[in-house]
């Protein structure tokens, strides 16, 4: 295997179409003309992969996928580079990741191969769609879900995989801007034993009342405290979080079990180390956060993850009080390693780490 079958299907788009969609393609709105599948059973395991045209799938109403959320899915981003080559950024923690998903949602590992072959034949079809210029890129979203038309509950004994592309601008519609993010009061996303370090649409279920909050309250985004003792930061619903000190420390949560492993989050960390700043995973309590805000010893926070790149936070809200975080506008140091990242990404900056594989 580690080939996808090109699909000889037109596309469904037109080339006026397209252009108009990737000269403001927003995020998520807008889909390519094919996408990649391959099928798994228990008898026969994973079949040959597939290039097929987007569109709907037909499933049962029975399909377990509608009733125990046994479903798991990936997000990484194909960057144009000057010459026209299209590139991806550390595909093999996102095949990691996935295997890791898999077990815990007790899915079918697909393999690094097949992943990766995945990725390429999507985007070697639907190449007219990585834009060109400024922040934009191909987000590319691999999913697996239980397909099998069965209300007993166990593992899924059919299970689909799909690749579907989408043209990406700016993650938020405000751009680049500081976040308020709201600390919500209750509500966690993730629990001891529970499913936090896989990346599964579950997580996402149980983070949208928080994200609803967060809207009433004013907010971009909603932060999660630790499930069990509320008193340390986690993340938010779909990106992890750095805390920037004044002495130069610059710290992220300790990956407890219930926090998701960013790719992102593990290479600013690098980057970071690469600058000459002190870089750690630490637990971060949220009494002393707010504390060392309101003393000047935090000068930023930022948010990261594929989507969103890294983004500053500007203020953080709960029930009691809000805190601005610096002087509320993006920090030197975030914006630093935002420039280092994305410069690494479309090749204007040295690829020092071998981080980047091209797709096209
Ligand atoms: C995907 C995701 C992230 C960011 O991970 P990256 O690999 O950096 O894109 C962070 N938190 C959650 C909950 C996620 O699902």
């Amino acid at each position: 295997m580690g080939e996808y079958r090109a699909s000889s299907a037109p596309r469904r788009i037109s080339n006026e179409e397209r252009e108009r969609i990737l000269k403001d393609p927003g995020f998520g709105d807008n889909f390519t003309d094919y996408m990649a599948h391959q099928r798994w059973t228990e008898a026969e395991g994973w079949s040959e992969g597939e290039i097929l045209p987007y569109g709907p799938l037909s499933l049962q109403p029975a399909a377990a996928v509608f009733h125990y959320a046994q479903e798991i899915f990936e997000g990484l981003k194909a960057f144009r580079h000057a010459d026209e080559s299209v590139w991806t950024f550390r595909p093999e923690k996102n095949a990691a990741r996935i295997q890791n998903s898999a077990r815990r949602l007790a899915l079918p590992e697909i393999s690094t191969e097949d992943f990766l072959a995945s990725l390429r034949g999507v985007v070697s079809a639907d190449e007219p769609w990585v834009p060109t210029g400024g922040e934009s890129s191909l987000y590319l979203r691999p999913f697996m879900f239980a397909s099998e038309s069965f209300l007993g509950v166990r593992a899924a004994h059919t299970v689909d995989y799909y690749v579907i592309a989408s043209p990406a601008g700016n993650y938020f519609p405000r751009g680049v801007q500081p976040l308020v993010v709201w600390v919500s009061p209750l509500a966690a996303r993730a629990g001891r034993g529970g499913t936090g370090f896989a990346k599964c649409g579950g997580n996402y279920a149980s983070s949208l009342q928080g994200k609803y909050e967060a809207a009433k309250a004013g907010a971009d985004e909603v932060m999660f405290l630790d499930s069990e003792t509320h008193s340390n930061i986690d993340e938010l619903s779909g990106m992890n979080i750095f805390v920037v000190y004044a002495d130069g420390r610059i710290v992220t949560p300790t990956l407890t079990g219930s926090i998701l492993p960013g790719v992102t989050r593990e290479s600013i960390l690098t980057l970071a180390a690469d600058r000459g700043l002190s870089p750690s995973e630490e637990s971060v309590n949220y009494e002393a956060l707010t504390a060392d805000i309101a003393a000047g010893r935090v000068t930023e926070m930022f948010a990261c993850g594929t989507a969103a790149v890294i983004n500053p936070i500007g203020e953080l809200r709960d029930e009691k009080a809000t805190w601005t975080i610096g002087n509320g506008r993006s920090g030197e140091v975030t914006m630093a390693l935002r420039e280092e990242l994305t410069g690494i990404q479309y090749g204007r900056v040295e690829d020092r780490h071998g981080w980047l594989t091209r797709l096209v």
